[in-house]
């Protein structure tokens, strides 16, 4: 590439120089000073076998100290021309550790890095076996006794986990469980993938019937197979299960249904799992040495509150999740309590089935409308649009990995101003309706919500104009103070007759979960999972600057957790998938920092 003519990617591969020049000397102090006063070094497993952020100069500093002499990078250099905007100056690069490859993006102001993100994609010599190193799919010439495909598929599945081990188990076979899987697979990694469930896609499938993904198809792709471009911008639930069992079958992944993890334990002596199983009502032990529970929202148990009188109740009563379909309850008085994303979908379920609904309100929550969202928010990273510009998947995954979380509530406010004023309309008219609406303590909207405490969102898909029109009645500000045999009596002491109670109320924290499957011990060894410690609602600190436990080693060796939604899957799948290749081929991986547990229960 010629830098000469273009100052802006001169100056980019400039400053790439000096890092790779200091690194190369093990010269901390000169690589420190290549980063502004306020700086911050995220990285995936490159350097770290970790996943953090690296939030100052000294904390950069600290970092290179211990993993340098490992790591050993090298070959630093830019892969296509550097950009500018508004003073910050954008370059994508390409370098080598001593086991693998990586990319990563840096911007800098005024000639110093403001961010850098580093990120491993490959492991020498044991690179995926794609394009011209892919498998020839046959045996040429005469064998005898020859094993077709099929054969030795059927043996492998016959093996695995009976006769055979595998090196790791995955413990859910939702989107998570599945993308991982896919990762492992194409690493040559044994894995075995468990769910309760009869059919791979089945976690969507029964869900209730009206769902759609709320995100739009370009932000939904699973690793290597997207999905066709005719596909609809928002997947029916039944057409995403349908995928995923389509999916799992492609790309030949060992996948146990209707299986039910009991328990698992983990051997301190022989450093691997002991997992009970029940296959089709056998019991079944398997013995790998990684486990990764990818069990969604599975994990823990659904959330209801615990409201007096509530076992006097005639009608139905049911946690979110229970719900499948409005019908049937038409002419019927229904009560759904929470504001959330299921809350909404319900209770326009419900009102398109002929129901009386009412919604309960007890906290603020944020609404955002879809097409908005779509237009400013997830748009221009994710869209026809996006692609057009040249932004493909993998672009757009490694640009939303490239600002550190400590920065991401500056777009999420900025957002938030655009989007009041641009649907002020909207916003007025839905709190003339008595919704109690907020944007997130510090303003930072939807996005932050989702990484901080998981949920308190809508993304308004047609329920908040039910809810302007009265279509779909509101009581804010209560909550529920006693539920009498036919209805219940609302902390203001008003009466709500009442045939169905729905509890959109969300679930128990993970670490219930944890604990169930393996052990109380194991899961304050853990501590919490997800959140980031901003010490906002939902997400109580220290500051950890990425999410807790996922994706990255916990305290407990062997022990992963993996999830988030399908955009995090694909992505956080990858680096997931190459620790626990690394570690099956004995590869060092010495951990940088691994995170101190933390809010046990
Ligand atoms: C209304 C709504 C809209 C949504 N819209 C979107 C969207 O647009 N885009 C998006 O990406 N996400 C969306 N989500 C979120 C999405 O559902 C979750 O992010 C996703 O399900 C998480 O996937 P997962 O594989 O981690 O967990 P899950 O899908 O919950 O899968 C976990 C699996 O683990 C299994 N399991 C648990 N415990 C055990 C055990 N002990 N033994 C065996 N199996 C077990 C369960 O059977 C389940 O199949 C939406 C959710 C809702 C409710």
């Amino acid at each position: 590439m010629d830098y000469a003519t273009d100052p802006v990617t001169a100056q980019a591969a400039q400053w790439l120089t000096q890092l790779d020049r200091a690194l190369t000397a093990s010269n901390l102090d000169d690589a420190a000073a290549l980063f502004a006063d306020e700086c911050y070094w995220r990285d995936l497993v490159a350097f770290t076998w970790n996943i953090v952020t690296l939030e100052s100069q000294n904390e950069i500093r600290e970092m290179l100290a211990s993993t340098l002499p490992a790591i050993q990078p090298s070959g630093w250099a830019l892969t296509e021309p550097a950009t500018e905007k508004n003073g910050i100056v954008e370059g994508w690069f390409c370098f080598e550790t001593a086991v693998g490859r990586g990319r990563g993006i840096f911007r800098l102001r005024d000639g110093r890095c403001w961010t850098l993100l580093t990120t491993l994609y490959e492991l020498k010599g044991f690179e995926e076996k794609v394009g011209p190193r892919r498998d020839l799919g046959v045996h040429h010439g005469a064998v005898k006794d020859r094993q077709t495909w099929l054969e030795r598929k059927q043996q492998e599945e016959a093996e695995l986990g009976y006769t055979k081990q595998p090196y790791c188990v995955i413990i859910g076979g939702g989107q998570g469980g599945i993308a991982l899987g896919a990762r492992l697979k194409r690493l040559g990694v044994p894995t075995l993938i468990l769910d309760q469930h009869e059919r791979p896609g089945d976690a969507w499938r029964k869900r209730y019937k009206s769902l759609h993904l709320h995100d739009p198809v370009w932000y939904d792709h699973l690793p290597y197979i997207p999905f066709p471009d005719h596909w609809p911008v928002f997947s029916p639930k039944d057409k995403i299960a349908d995928w995923l069992e389509m999916y799992t079958k492609v790309m030949e992944l060992n996948f146990w249904s209707s299986t039910v993890c009991r328990q698992a334990a983990y051997d301190e002596a022989t450093q691997s799992w002991s997992v009970t199983v029940e296959r089709r009502g056998e019991p079944v032990v398997l013995r790998p040495k990684q486990l990764v529970l990818a069990t969604g929202g599975a994990l823990s148990s659904p959330r209801i509150p615990a409201i007096p009188g509530a076992e006097l109740f005639t009608g139905v009563q049911q946690h979110s999740s229970r719900f499948t379909s409005g019908e049937g309850w038409a002419g019927k008085q229904c009560i759904v309590l929470g504001t959330g994303t299921s809350a909404h979908d319900i209770s326009a379920d419900l009102w398109e089935h002929g129901a009386n609904v009412t919604m309960i309100q007890r906290n603020s929550t944020t609404v955002v409308k879809s097409e908005t969202l779509m237009e400013f928010g997830i748009g221009p990273l994710y869209s026809e649009e996006a692609l057009a510009a040249g932004i493909t998947t993998e672009r757009a995954d490694l640009l939303d990995a490239a600002t550190p979380f400590a920065l991401k509530h500056l777009g999420g406010q900025a957002l938030t101003r655009y989007i009041k004023e641009r649907d002020a309309d909207f916003y007025a008219r839905l709190a003339a309706a008595g919704f109690q609406l907020d944007f997130g303590e510090d303003e930072s909207g939807l996005g932050m919500k989702a990484v901080r405490n998981g949920g308190g969102f809508y993304i308004d898909i047609g329920a908040s104009e039910l809810i302007i029109a009265g279509a779909i009645k509101l009581r804010s500000g209560v909550s529920i103070a006693r539920i009498q045999e036919r209805s219940v009596i609302l902390s203001d002491g008003s009466e709500l007759p009442a045939d169905l109670i729905i509890y959109a109320t969300g679930y128990h924290a993970a670490n219930q979960g944890i604990a169930k499957l393996i052990s109380q011990d194991v899961a304050e060894k853990v501590g919490k999972v997800w959140g980031l410690g901003s010490d906002t609602y939902g997400d109580p600190g220290p500051w950890e600057g990425e999410l807790r436990n996922l994706w990255k080693p916990t305290q407990q060796p062997g022990l992963w957790i993996h999830g988030g939604n399908l955009a995090w899957s694909r992505t956080y799948s990858l680096y997931l998938g190459l620790q626990i290749k690394a570690r099956l081929e004995g590869i060092a991986t010495p951990v940088y920092q691994l995170a101190p547990s933390h809010h046990p229960s």
